[in-house]
């Protein structure tokens, strides 16, 4: 007898970092900024009444002060709910060739699972022993190129040349750079939209910019690729940001000041927490990003895992091929990290 689940769409689904409920957990799991959203937000007045309303589905508000902010056409902006929409959004675009599209076998988990759910193709590059993207492995022909840069969970960036020659050397697919963490101490290659047409720099307001829960992320790249993007975004749903996302986000863009002190402190906490790492006998990978990527030369990654989560701190740990030495921590504040350095102090 045929049934109707023979005519599903199944899919092994992301299993996405745990959100505790209980308030006195240190969360270093799921790379949030450890400090709010600029004080901007406060200023926002609101108007409730305005939500009987649709939302603006061109998201003007939005799309025009990024534009502004990183001075290119609005034409060249196209806003998501958070980068996984926009991500989303653009395996169904772009990746539409019988050929594989190429991601890091160690990378942000969620491109598998796109693949997967929109029956893409794909080969998943081996990184070389150090954990670094091999240039070469993007050379072979393709249906499309996606990986953060710097790359997750690792941390470690590459610079504008290595990815300039990979978007030359592919002008018959679209290359995706995920600039997820790229605030943290990285250069964008945003300045080579201009020059290359196919290429796409996806950015969030979850990491650098403290606004996870608004759930806002954007794309730019050559004004055709976003038309297009656009054009796929208003056939599957036209209305996906939300009035108060557009509001507020627009709202914290100007706050440049705010903005760099956070990522300061970041930095200087991420440096600082390094040295502590190592001083404990932990590898730490070089990271550029709000997290880092480390691995105790003698204790097990589960056991300190485990450890940390009886006594409240989460990090992430994956059960996965080549990493499962490793845990990924997301940098705090300072008087978090010291919390865990004092448990890692015991532990390891
Ligand atoms: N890309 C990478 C590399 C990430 O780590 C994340 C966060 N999990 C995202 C994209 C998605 O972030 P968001 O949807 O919150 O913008």
């Amino acid at each position: 007898m045929n049934s109707w689940k023979d005519n599903i769409r199944t899919v092994e689904p992301y299993v996405p970092g745990e959100q505790p409920k209980d308030t006195n957990v240190i969360k270093l799991n799921t790379n949030e900024n450890p400090y709010g959203p600029s004080g901007k937000v406060n200023e926002v007045k609101l108007d409730m009444n305005n939500l009987r309303k649709y939302p603006d589905a061109k998201v003007s508000a939005l799309v025009n002060k990024l534009a502004e902010y990183h001075n290119i056409k609005p034409e060249q902006v196209f806003v998501g709910v958070g980068s996984d929409d926009v991500i989303s959004m653009c395996f169904m675009t772009f990746f539409n060739s019988d050929k594989p599209i190429f991601f890091p076998d160690v990378t942000y988990s969620f491109y598998d699972v796109w693949a997967d759910v929109y029956r893409i193709p794909y080969e998943q590059k081996k990184l070389d022993e150090n954990f670094n993207i091999v240039k070469e492995d993007y050379m072979a022909e393709n249906g499309g190129i996606i990986f953060p840069n710097p790359n997750a969970p690792t941390g470690i960036l590459v610079d504008t040349d290595f990815i300039e020659d990979i978007v030359k050397a592919n002008p018959a697919s679209v290359v995706i750079i995920d600039e997820a963490y790229i605030d943290f101490g990285g250069k964008s290659v945003l300045p080579l939209i201009d020059k290359y047409d196919n290429l796409l720099v996806v950015r969030t307001f979850s990491k650098s910019r403290s606004m996870a829960g608004l759930r806002i992320g954007y794309a730019m790249g050559n004004s055709e690729l976003i038309k297009y993007l656009n054009d796929v975004k208003y056939s599957v749903n036209s209305y996906t940001m939300n009035t108060p996302s557009i509001i507020y986000g627009s709202a914290i863009i100007d706050d440049e000041e705010y903005f760099r002190s956070t990522l300061d402190k970041i930095i200087s906490t991420r440096e600082r927490f390094v040295g502590e790492l190592k001083r404990l006998g932990f590898n730490v990978l070089p990271s550029k990003a709000n997290f880092v990527f480390a691995s105790h030369k003698s204790v097990d990654a589960n056991v300190i895992f485990e450890t940390l989560k009886e006594k409240k701190v989460y990090v992430r740990h994956w059960n996965a091929p080549r990493i499962s030495d490793y845990l990924r921590i997301t940098i705090g504040t300072d008087e978090e990290m010291d919390k865990l350095i004092s448990l890692l102090e015991d532990i390891c």
